[in-house]
């Protein structure tokens, strides 16, 4: 098939773009480089530096390449930055989106693969989270998200354009060739691998005192390229729906730092500071119903394996993409 990816240059959609590649598909990346980096961008993929507020620009790429499918990665993506300004987030994510839907709408595309995130689930009532659990985000972040998936139902009663929005719980890892490097580093797994190659002196924990064993927040950390294998799998869908994506397993902060600890083999200094606003305690997807439909399976079923590939990546990238 050919796909049109958006954020192909990112951590998670340059590790896509790979892997539909390597199995045979054609590429196109749409990505501003705000976030990406041109370098994450595969050699084979085609690349178009646009943005998705350039209506003209995102058509032109469209009517250009002539897609199969999009899949939809550019986004802004961050709980403690969305609580302080929202509006990057219901224009980037939301208003910007539209505009590729319609470009696609405008050229006759019809399959669409959304990035979809847990934070549209707010703090939810049991665990682990399935898909009829009712979505209350509790950030702008994951409100621009459920924004966009109600907006999706609409395109596709209107337009038939057949969507899988793909809910995220937390990526990680890496492949051989692409890691993640965010140019201002928050999440957990790379923050903490800063320390063990001596880039950071500690690692911070965000709150201590959540209703979890330790105390600190869990979260479902899913392989980057599990994630990749469920995306080109939707690519293979008729009918539109959601999944929530996760492997099941719930880590803790303090859980995932002594795993860095233990697979690097190298001393990590954490220390502990008040909570950040916008993280639920607890985030652990039920992934019945992807397995059910997808025939969807992990590889990388501990946190162990998921480190070890995202330590082996930084260790040989240790200035990640390098700008
Ligand atoms: N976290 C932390 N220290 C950090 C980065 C993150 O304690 O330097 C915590 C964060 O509060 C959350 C978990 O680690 O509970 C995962 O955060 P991350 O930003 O990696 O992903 P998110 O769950 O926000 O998408």
């Amino acid at each position: 098939m050919k796909i049109l990816v958006t954020g192909g240059a990112g951590y998670i959609g340059s590790i896509c773009v790979e892997e539909m590649l390597n199995r045979g598909h054609e590429v196109a990346v749409l990505d501003n480089l705000t976030e990406g980096h041109r370098s994450a961008v595969d050699p084979r993929a085609t690349f178009y530096e646009a943005d998705l507020a350039d209506r003209v620009a995102v058509g032109l790429a469209m009517k250009e390449f002539v897609p199969d499918a999009v899949m939809h990665f550019a986004a802004n993506a961050l709980v403690g930055e969305s609580m302080t300004n929202p509006s990057k987030y219901f224009r980037n994510n939301v208003s910007n989106g539209v505009n590729l839907l319609d470009a696609m709408v405008e050229n006759g595309v019809k399959r669409f693969v959304f990035s979809s995130t847990c934070a549209t689930f707010g703090v939810p009532e049991r665990m682990p989270i399935d898909e009829t659990l009712p979505q209350c985000p509790i950030n702008p972040y994951g409100e621009s998200k459920l924004m966009f998936e109600k907006i999706l139902r609409w395109y596709d009663e209107i337009h038939a354009l057949r969507f899988t929005a793909l809910r995220y719980f937390n990526a990680a890892g890496a492949s051989e060739k692409f890691g993640e490097h965010h140019r201002i580093e928050t999440h957990l797994i790379p923050n903490v691998l800063k320390v063990a190659l001596g880039q950071k002196e500690a690692v911070e924990i965000y709150g201590t005192d959540y209703e979890t064993p330790d105390g600190t927040c869990i979260r479902d950390y899913i392989h980057i390229l599990d994630l990749a294998d469920a995306h080109i799998r939707a690519l293979e869908r008729t009918e539109s729906g959601f999944f929530n994506l996760g492997t099941g397993g719930g880590t803790s902060v303090r859980e995932v730092i002594d795993c860095c600890r233990r697979v690097t083999g190298r001393p990590i200094q954490a220390v502990e500071k008040p909570r950040r606003p916008g993280d639920p305690p607890r985030l652990v997807a039920s992934s019945e119903k992807i397995r059910g439909a997808l025939g969807w399976e992990p590889r990388f079923q501990n946190i162990e394996a998921i480190v070890r590939s995202a330590w082996s990546w930084h260790v040989k990238n240790p200035s990640g993409y390098g700008n």
